[in-house]
């Protein structure tokens, strides 16, 4: 099968060519089309199967027919891999024009909190930093993003990141799709069934 047999749109397709991808991955053959039906998630799949592109992909098909304030949320445990998913946006949504913020710590919170006061498409975050934008009033909303992004699940389910996690949580619309990525299943990570309050995820790996 291909990215077209997958149901993405003509641009995308190409611009895997571009960047030279050019056969899906089995996270992605899995994946892909479930995000496009609007399922909520958990893929099971380690670093290096392709998992950051097979929720990007479907992402940038969705963004790119219904572009309106914060579309996503993507939140990931470091700040290399916040770079990394945001390079993946970078290169493959090149002809959307879109605009995105990292929200890390060890980077200035004023100019952050004036990108996320301009409302980029998607925001890519560690929680702490992310948290701390919330808790001290930076201008902004999540009240209507349409995606949820837990990467590299399992580790953000250490108890550390806890209370920011709730706090993130707290400021999310219960509409949502939420996406889960993992390389273990834990029995955590089953736990976390709940956060998708709509309705019950589906296992791809
Ligand atoms: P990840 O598992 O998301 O960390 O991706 C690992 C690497 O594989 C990244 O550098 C991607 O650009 C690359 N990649 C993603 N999907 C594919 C694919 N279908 N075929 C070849 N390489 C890919």
């Amino acid at each position: 099968k291909t990215f077209r047999d997958l149901g993405l749109n003509n641009w995308i397709v190409k611009q895997c060519e571009i960047v030279g991808i050019s056969k899906p991955s089995p996270i992605q053959l899995n994946c892909i089309p479930k995000i496009l039906e609007g399922s909520d998630c958990i893929g099971c799949a380690k670093t290096g199967s392709g998992k950051t592109a097979a929720f990007v992909l479907p992402m940038l098909h969705l963004l790119s027919e219904d572009p309106y304030g914060i579309f996503a949320l993507i939140i990931t445990p470091t700040r290399e891999l916040a770079h990394q998913i945001g390079e993946h946006f970078k290169v493959l949504g090149k002809p959307l024009g879109l605009k995105y913020s990292i929200i890390i710590g060890g980077a200035d919170i004023i100019e952050q909190g004036i990108e996320l006061s301009n409302k980029p498409h998607i925001v890519i975050a560690t929680p702490g930093r992310l948290a701390d934008h919330i808790e001290h009033g930076t201008d902004f909303s999540l009240k209507k993003i349409r995606f949820l992004v837990l990467d590299e699940a399992d580790r953000l389910l250490e108890d550390k990141f806890g209370d920011q996690l709730q706090t993130i949580f707290s400021v999310l619309p219960e509409k949502r799709q939420t996406l889960l990525f993992s390389a273990t299943l834990t029995d955590t990570l089953q736990q976390l069934e709940h956060i998708s309050n709509n309705k019950p995820f589906v296992w791809v790996s």
